[in-house]
Parts: C-alpha cells; sequence; structure tokens
C-alpha cells in the first residue's frame, strides 16, 4: 500500500504509439525515454516499447543510457542532445549513439574509440533554429570533410529539432526544415547515403506532416499529451499517468482557522480539512498552493493552504463521508470528473513536461 503512488496504464503507452504510427506510417519511431521517460519508468517503458518493436530510443545522458543497457535493453540507443567528454569512454564501451556537433568533439570521440578499438554511430547535428545544440548547416561542409580521417567513427544520422511548440509559426519550422535538407543534401554529395534523418518531437509529428523523414523522435505523446494542440489530434491520444494519495487525517474546523505554512489561508466557515501525504518533495509543487484541485470520492476540492515537503491540504468539505485511507486524485480521473495534467501544470505556472519529470523518487510507479 501506497501513500503516494503514479498509476501508468501501459495499454495506454501502446496505444499511443499505434496513434503515432498511424500517422507516420513506415517511418522510423524513436521513443525518448530521458528523464525516467518522464517519469513514467524508464526501465519499464523501455521494455514495453522495445517489445512493440521501436526502432530507437532516445535518452538525455550517458547515465540514462547505461541503465536501460543494464537492464537488457538492445534496441539502439541514442544521446538526443549532446555528450561531455567525460561520458566517452562509457559511450564507446556500450555502443551508445551520440550526436556531434564540433569537429573537436569528433576527434576526442574518436581518441577514444579508437582506444577501445572499437567503432562508434554518431548522428550529425544541425541547428537550424533551435539555438541550442549543433553545427550551422554551412559548417556541415568541413566537418563532413574531416570526419572522413576519423576511421573509428561511423556516420549513421543527421538530425535538427524544431523550436515549435506552443509557438506556431509554421514559416519558421519550413524554414528550419528547408536548411535541414541543405545540409542533408552537402553530405549526400560528399558520398555519406543511407542516413537516418529526423527531426520531429511529438508536436511536430501531429502539427506538421511534411518532417517526418525517416525517423521521428517521440515522447511526450507516447504518454497520451500534445501540450498546447490546437488540432484536436490529442483526442487519438490516451494520458497513461495519474497520480494519486490517500487521505492520512482529516479534521473539522471552525471559520477563521489558519492553514499551513505561513497562513495564506483561513478557513472562511466551518470546514472540514483532508490531509494527504504527499508534497512538493513528489513533485507536488509549491506554486499550486490554494489554486489546485483534487478529486476525492470523484468531487472537486481545493487545495487549502501551502504545499509542503511532505503534506498537502485539502477542503473536502464537499464529501461529508470522506474518511481516512480514501483515495484521492491529483492528476486522473475519478468517476465523471477529471483533473489533467495541462490543468495541474497551469495551475502550477509550469508546463506539463516539468510536472512529470518533477514526480519525485518517492513516488511509487505502478503499472497497470
Ligand atoms: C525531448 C526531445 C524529444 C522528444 O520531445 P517530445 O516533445 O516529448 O516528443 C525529441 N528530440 C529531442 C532532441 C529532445 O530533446
Amino acid at each position: 500500500m501506497h501513500r503516494v503512488w503514479a498509476e501508468i496504464d501501459k495499454s495506454a503507452v501502446r496505444h499511443n504509439l499505434a496513434a503515432i504510427r498511424q500517422r507516420v506510417g513506415d517511418t522510423r519511431v524513436m521513443a525518448v525515454l530521458k528523464a525516467n521517460a518522464y517519469g513514467h519508468g524508464a526501465v519499464e517503458m523501455a521494455k514495453l516499447l522495445a517489445a512493440e518493436g521501436v526502432d530507437a530510443i532516445g535518452v538525455g545522458d550517458s547515465g540514462e543510457a547505461l541503465e536501460l543497457r543494464d537492464a537488457g535493453i538492445t534496441t539502439p540507443i541514442l544521446i538526443v542532445g549532446g555528450i561531455i567528454p567525460g561520458e566517452m569512454p562509457r559511450v564507446v564501451a556500450n555502443e551508445i549513439e551520440v550526436n556531434l556537433h564540433t569537429v573537436q568533439m569528433a576527434e576526442e570521440l574518436n581518441a577514444e574509440a579508437a582506444k577501445q578499438q572499437r567503432s562508434v554511430r554518431v548522428h550529425l547535428k544541425v541547428d537550424t533554429g533551435m539555438g541550442r545544440l549543433g553545427m550551422q548547416p554551412f559548417e556541415a561542409v568541413p566537418f563532413l570533410h574531416n570526419l572522413r580521417r576519423l576511421r573509428n567513427l561511423e556516420l549513421v544520422g543527421m538530425c535538427t529539432h524544431f523550436s515549435l511548440p506552443y509557438e506556431r509559426n509554421p514559416a519558421f519550422t519550413t524554414r528550419q526544415i528547408e536548411h535541414f535538407n541543405l545540409a542533408v543534401e552537402v553530405a549526400e554529395r560528399l558520398g555519406y547515403t543511407g542516413l537516418t534523418l529526423h527531426s520531429s518531437s511529438s508536436l511536430a509529428v501531429f502539427g506538421r506532416d511534411d518532417a517526418y523523414f525517416n525517423m521521428v523522435r517521440t515522447g511526450v505523446a507516447l504518454w497520451g499529451l500534445l501540450p498546447g494542440d490546437e488540432h484536436g489530434n490529442a483526442e487519438q491520444l490516451k494520458p497513461a499517468l495519474q497520480l494519486k494519495s490517500r487521505v492520512l487525517f482529516l479534521k473539522d474546523v471552525p471559520e477563521g482557522t489558519p492553514i499551513g505554512y505561513s497562513r495564506t489561508y483561513y478557513t472562511p466557515a466551518p470546514a472540514r480539512i483532508a490531509t494527504l501525504p504527499v508534497g512538493y518533495n513528489d513533485g507536488y509543487r509549491t506554486s499550486l498552493s490554494n489554486r489546485a484541485e483534487v478529486l476525492l470520492r470523484g468531487v472537486r476540492c481545493p487545495v487549502v493552504g501551502r504545499v509542503s515537503m511532505d503534506y498537502t491540504t485539502v477542503d473536502v468539505s464537499l464529501v461529508p463521508d470522506a474518511a481516512v485511507g480514501d483515495e484521492v486524485t491529483l492528476i486522473g480521473r475519478d468517476g465523471e470528473e477529471e483533473i489533467t495534467l495541462a490543468e495541474v501544470a497551469r495551475w502550477a505556472d509550469s508546463i506539463p513536461y516539468e510536472i512529470l519529470c518533477g514526480l519525485g523518487r518517492r513516488v511509487a510507479r505502478v503499472y497497470i
């Protein structure tokens, strides 16, 4: 029995993968499982998705990659951002694919690979407007010329990343695609063919169909979410995660009772207050204080007072028969009512991704 847990519906994840595949047809799918699969449990999700035949797995760093290798995952793994030099030995030793951004990085990685007498599969990352990682398109020419000398690196792909989420400017994304195509053309002229080309994350997969190339990199859609979706595509997906807790303590208080740290809330009338064993240590943020709602016996109840490290207080006056031990839904559905992750993110002045990644270590992951 858990005090706070995330209930993760595996069939929803399978459903979402099928929806992605329906969308992209024969295009290969990389499941992006960084940040512990956005809180869903990287090993568990990797096993599930590998069994479903995803073509590749994306992770954030070499530690995440090793966790999956140690769990016996043999699917190709790419670190979707970049690596630091200190990560090179284990990247090489464990056959992890990486993106390259500079000639210097390529030389260092090649030296490590030569030392270990191995070959590393690399992707060239092109910055077409995200402004975060990758080389400029025109730098691809000297880079690719240099790459020829680096015998222990095998160029297997090229990629770029769109800046599009939440800011829909189709023209900007179109320009990013054009710049990427220019870099790809250069690579092909230099004799690099058969490369895996990839650019689209979930929002691009569902937002536009002209940038699939031959692989897409989907994270959030696998979990059933399309933040900022304006096309109604989110309806094809099923949220996989619900966050739940239980009533630990209940009390009836008179009007004017202060609740929680700093007395940010005084009961305006006699009230029944429930204390839940979930707090910011679990990722239920202080910014949810006096703003969020939870579901108890299918009824929306407001969070009152400040969320603390381990506890959250809720006014349950609308649920007279509430009892200690009752299940409480912080994200998810209970009866007719649903509290969506998007709603929680809005209350928290955050984004759904950040809420998922922020779910704490203490939150048990329960798979159904
Ligand atoms: C996280 C990430 C993705 C996946 O993004 P979603 O919006 O979750 O689909 C794809 N590509 C890169 C480079 C990423 O960092």
